[in-house]
């Protein structure tokens, strides 16, 4: 009735990848090499299998198992050890705020004559360059009893020149709550998350638009992971951890070998990680690609249009099931992301471009980092986002950035 040949056209036309096409060319391209990677690790760990368990055969739900094992042997950090150096305010304002500061020239100051709407959520007032108010980012990093697993960011005030408001954004996480009188101390993935979400944040901090419906996160979906995933990359940078991973108790930095370690583990495992995802994606695909009359009529017959989709795709890997099969693929069916998944390797095709633009500019450049906020974060939902795009970058993604990145090349 709308004249889209399927649901998953319709989907596209209002993301950034703007045509099923385009989002099928971006799949196709990675699927040869991710297939590739992951083999050479199945090799690897069913080589390593064999020693553990002597005349098994290896399959997909030892792969964890047998990879947490090697992984241990191969990577020589503790991540037990690694904590007493990643002390929560510490990592917020050396590591956090620190390359906000730098990249953006905006400040953080806490105001702790605001409350927030409970008792361990702190308030900060961000100050841009010439210390008038820009906003303010509510800071509530630890469980409790009745707050919602994982981690997010919320606007609570949108920016708006219009109605002359300032944003009032949240960075939500679940950090483990420390005893009374203990510090925080996080884990390597509770610093990544932390950045994770302040790049949400900064997306609505330094919002620069009229209209408050169009401020901050308000982009395509395909879009919106981008900014957040480009801010994860600074807690990688070595100055910074040389300035916000320090013993909580002596000061001391964390030791070179082990930011090494952390260095060179950061793509262990990634071949199976990234086809499980890319599996993923083509079958959700597959399913809102596909015309009524070739949709399975049978129940049964689930699993065999999955196999044909994946196969068909050249990802039909034995070890390697999509990250979700149909029948619990929450996410696609009434979830919101219905012809959608692929919106995170989108994303990530922005953000890998991103990051070697920046790489080429110097990671912590200020000059740089002006020209995103004004080009990228500031404009918002208020110009088409490819074009948003375009205007920072000066040309369209390259994928060749991707491709690295997932070691496809
Ligand atoms: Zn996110």
């Amino acid at each position: 009735m709308l004249g889209y040949p399927h649901h998953a056209a319709y989907v596209a036309e209002d993301g950034c990848a703007g045509s099923t096409p385009a989002v099928d060319e971006l799949l196709a391209r990675l699927a040869p090499g991710v297939m590739e990677n992951a083999q050479r690790e199945a090799e690897s760990l069913a080589a390593r299998f064999a020693e553990i368990a002597p005349g098994e055969t290896f399959e997909a739900w030892d792969w964890h198992y047998v990879e947490e094992i090697v992984r241990a042997e191969q990577l020589t950090v503790d991540q037990s050890l690694l904590r007493s150096y990643l002390e929560f305010d510490r990592v917020l304002h050396d590591g956090v705020f620190a390359a906000a500061t730098a990249l953006y020239g905006i400040t953080f100051r806490e105001r702790e004559d605001l409350v927030g709407y409970t008792g361990d959520a702190r308030v900060f007032g961000v100050l841009d360059a010439d210390g008038s108010t820009l906003g303010a980012v509510v800071i509530d990093p630890f469980t409790r009893p009745t707050k919602q697993g994982g981690a997010w960011m919320t606007s609570l005030v949108d920016q708006s020149t219009l109605l002359d408001r300032a944003p009032v954004v949240t960075n939500t996480c679940n950090f483990p709550a420390p005893a009374p009188g203990q510090p925080s101390l996080l884990s390597w993935d509770n610093v990544i998350t932390l950045f994770h979400e302040f790049g949400h944040d900064l997306h609505g901090l330094l919002s620069d638009v009229r209209y408050p419906s169009r401020s901050g996160t308000s982009v395509p979906r395909d879009f919106v992971e981008f900014p957040s995933q480009v801010n994860e990359i600074w807690a990688w940078e070595p100055e910074l951890i040389a300035r916000y991973a320090r013993h909580h108790e002596t000061g001391e930095p964390m030791p070179r070998e082990w930011i090494e370690a952390l260095q060179a583990g950061r793509h262990f495992g990634e071949g199976q990680a990234t086809l499980e995802l890319l599996a993923a994606m083509l079958l959700d695909q597959a399913w809102h690609q596909a015309p009524a009359d070739r949709l399975p009529g049978d129940p049964d017959d689930v699993e065999g249009f999955e196999q044909r989709a994946l196969e068909a795709a050249g990802v039909a890997h034995p070890l390697v099931p999509p990250r979700y099969r149909s029948a619990y693929f929450q996410h696609i069916f009434g979830g919101g992301y219905s012809a959608a998944y692929y919106s995170y390797l989108w994303s990530e095709l922005m953000d890998a471009d991103t990051v070697a633009w920046f790489r080429e500019r110097g990671m912590l450049d200020r000059e740089a980092g002006e020209r995103f906020r004004r080009r990228l974060l500031g404009p918002g939902g208020s110009v088409d986002a490819m074009e948003t795009y375009r205007d920072f970058r000066g040309s369209e993604p390259d994928p060749r950035h991707l491709l690295e990145r997932v070691g496809v090349s």
